[in-house]
């Protein structure tokens, strides 16, 4: 029996072992988990991988930033993304303000022309077979349709996971480290308690889809758009391929349950605060399928125990608004799978050999942090923001394409005089 269409990632039977012994198990095949995946299969670890759904699946998270392509290269994918036939060029982010009046975009190519600079919107169904057929074709195993139900431990130690198979059978995977990818569902997390909200952000997303609504023109054809509504509440909007439009909104609950749940009332509602969005909507059609999560943005107490490592969206979520959560998970799927293979090279896979990658992990989502908190202050314009230090254009931009890995203390520092910025989460690190 095969979990695996035609065109799906290689999968193996899930009625055969019913104990499984492999170097990792990865729980959940996102971007997250298809990176961990790949990375460790390429360097010769035997990598199960477990994925809940049948791929392809719908997910969010459409607009990727530019250095997507480092971890995409890594995986061997950065070139391939352009002939697949799911992607729309995003060659700029863009702001709109109340009265629906568009700032100057700002234009990755402006700062840089390494070929980052060309960022995607994706279709992330297909986008995120293509990462998982990568790991499967480096020798990843993959098993769909197959649901981690438990941790496995061994004293304090974490030694792989116990999971439900389609056809009914529970496995046992055995393995000296799990690598916690099932993102927002935060698979380690709930089973450790670890969950911690972050602070303030406690805002709500709520989205659909359009067929034929406007694009604008040429180069701007693939931006992304970030207007915004009374409150720093905003609206996203991602052109994706097949004329399809990604629109949505974030903002407190407060504000956007303010006098109805029904996310349809809602939507049409603040669609006309919105005077950019109600004339690019206009001559769409709606999809009328409407999603909501709340509670968006949290990270774990810990990214690590003995035998255990968490990445992506397990392990963190920051507020979308600048796109960052497809890059983390890339990112962190990468870092992690790099020290889980020199853990298994050193024969101890404990929770200490995972703080550099904690750490690292932690310094990329606060440089963004700030800026994610600057954003939502009443009295942050990034308009201001520039003319008072059109010295940190260059910070900024970096913080915006994801050029994470490097000193923001000016910028943060300059921030800080126009919003009021949390303390750094403290948390985050391995649990030693
Ligand atoms: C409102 C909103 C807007 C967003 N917009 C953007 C954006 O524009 N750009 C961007 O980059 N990011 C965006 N994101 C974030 C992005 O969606 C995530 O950061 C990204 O998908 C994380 O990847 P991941 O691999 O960690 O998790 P996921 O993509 O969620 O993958 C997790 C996988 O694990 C599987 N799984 C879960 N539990 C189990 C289990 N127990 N056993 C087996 N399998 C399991 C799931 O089926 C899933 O396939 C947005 C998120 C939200 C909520």
């Amino acid at each position: 029996m095969t979990d695996a269409s035609e065109d799906a990632p290689r999968a193996e039977s899930s009625r055969q072992p019913r104990t499984i012994t492999c170097d990792a198990v990865v729980v959940g095949g996102g971007p997250s988990g298809s990176a961990a995946a790949a990375i460790l299969a390429e360097k010769g670890r035997d990598v199960v991988v477990l994925e809940r759904e049948r791929f392809p699946r719908y997910a969010l998270g459409e607009s990727l930033i530019p250095h997507c392509w480092y971890p995409l290269e890594r995986l061997g994918l950065a070139d391939r993304l352009e002939s697949t036939g799911f992607v729309v060029p995003k060659h700029s982010v863009q702001f709109v303000n109340t009265e629906g009046r568009r700032s100057k975009p700002f234009y990755f190519f402006q700062h840089s022309n390494h070929p980052a600079m060309l960022a995607w919107q994706v279709v992330r169904s297909h986008f995120d077979e293509l990462l998982l057929t990568n790991a499967a074709e480096k020798g990843a195993r993959v098993f769909f349709k197959t649901q981690a139900l438990d941790l496995l431990r061994d004293g304090d130690a974490v030694a792989g996971v116990t999971a439900h198979a389609t056809d009914g059978a529970t496995l046992s995977i055995h393995a000296p480290v799990t690598v916690d990818a099932s993102g927002r569902s935060a698979f380690g997390q709930q089973r450790n308690r670890w969950r911690e909200p972050d602070g303030k952000m406690r805002k709500v997303a709520l989205w659909t889809y359009y067929k034929g609504a406007m694009r604008d023109g040429g180069r701007d054809e693939g931006a992304t758009t970030v207007a915004y509504l009374p409150e720093k509440g905003w609206f996203w909007y991602i052109p994706q391929t097949d004329d399809t439009v990604s629109v949505g909104i974030v903002a407190d609950p407060e504000y956007l349950f303010r006098e109805t749940r029904d996310p349809r009332a809602i939507f049409e509602r603040e669609v006309e605060l919105q005077p950019w969005i109600r004339d690019h909507l206009a001559v769409g059609s709606n999809l009328h399928l409407y999603q909501v999560t709340h509670d968006l943005s949290y990270r774990s107490r810990h990214c690590a125990s003995d035998g255990l490592v968490l990445v992506g969206d397990a392990f963190s979520f920051l507020d979308p608004v600048f796109s960052a959560g497809v890059y983390l998970a890339l990112q962190s799927g990468v870092l992690a799978a790099d020290a889980v293979d020199l853990a298994l090279e050193a024969g101890d896979t404990g929770a200490a050999r995972f703080m550099a990658y904690g750490e690292r992990v932690c310094r990329e989502i606060e440089a963004m942090r700030a800026l994610v908190f600057a954003f939502y202050d009443p009295d942050f314009h990034f308009s201001t923001f520039l003319k008072a230090h059109p010295d940190l254009h260059h910070d900024l931009t970096d913080c915006l394409i994801g050029n994470l890995d490097r000193d923001f203390t000016a910028l943060t520092a300059a921030l800080g005089e126009f919003a009021d910025l949390p303390e750094p989460i403290p948390h985050g690190g391995p649990a030693i």
